[in-house]
């Protein structure tokens, strides 16, 4: 079945705002980003965590979904300056990103703790979109297969295959993240064709999106791909402009 006829891998736009944003730009850039989007894509939004109940206000009666850019592993206890899964919930959040390579690098989390951040998403009811992608280095050597299929193995390991019926892949090499260069399409194919093979009996069914520096005027050629179902988004969705160019190429 191709991508076009299952409807289990509806296109899927993810903006992730990361530390952007005040009440008065968030104020603003829904405004136009509401008032321009009707579509079939499914759209999300992830801002900072404490603007969270300001968007889910200004989403309320608009199809766009919200979502949060990290969550704790733990349920609850003695964690300062950490946020629940079940408090994403309270705020009617449906994603959450894992695994971002930012919170991978900058605040060293772990595959193992990736996973049971995974996990947390998951018994809360909300959909993970898990990032995996190599470095510049792995991609030189030739390594970024080999990098892929031990951050997609860590979280197999402990949750099997089968959950991924209510998760997202995200392929985002690491030197393509905020830096101007995208993957080039067979390169981004070449990933998303072999985690797609790494996925036994859901192969087919689950969303894989690519991220790194799409932007209006490379989304066209990468959403044309088989093996891509839509973008995870930093800088191009602060830019209502170019953020509903983007949900409308993935349309
Ligand atoms: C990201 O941070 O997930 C990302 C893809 O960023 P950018 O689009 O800015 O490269």
């Amino acid at each position: 079945m191709n991508k076009a006829s299952n409807a289990k891998r509806r296109q899927l736009v993810v903006g992730n705002w990361k530390m952007n944003g005040s009440l008065q730009e968030n104020a603003g850039l829904l405004a136009s980003i509401t008032a321009g989007w009707q579509g079939n894509t499914d759209v999300v939004i992830c801002p900072p965590f404490p603007y969270l109940q300001q968007v889910c206000e200004l989403l309320k009666n608009t199809p766009i979904m919200l979502g949060a850019q990290t969550v704790s592993e733990h349920d609850k206890g003695a964690f300062t300056g950490e946020i629940s899964a079940s408090m994403l919930t309270d705020l009617n959040c449906k994603f959450v990103i894992i695994g971002h390579n930012e919170r991978r690098r900058m605040q060293h989390e772990s595959d193992e703790q990736i996973v049971h951040k995974f996990i947390a998403v998951q018994k809360a009811g909300l959909i993970p979109i898990l990032c995996v992608g190599e470095s510049l280095q792995d991609r030189e050597q030739g390594r970024h297969l080999e990098t892929i299929n031990r951050q997609l193995n860590a979280v197999f390991a402990h949750t099997g295959k089968d959950v991924f019926e209510n998760a997202v892949l995200a392929y985002e090499p690491v030197w393509a993240v905020g830096t101007g260069k995208t993957a080039l399409p067979e390169q981004a194919e070449e990933v998303h064709r072999f985690m797609r093979s790494q996925l036994g009996r859901l192969a087919e069914e689950v969303r894989i999106l690519y991220g790194g520096s799409v932007k209006a005027h490379n989304a066209q050629q990468l959403f044309a791909l088989p093996d891509i179902d839509g973008a995870l988004l930093g800088g191009a969705s602060l830019n209502a402009e170019e953020f509903l160019a983007i949900c409308k190429a993935a349309d």
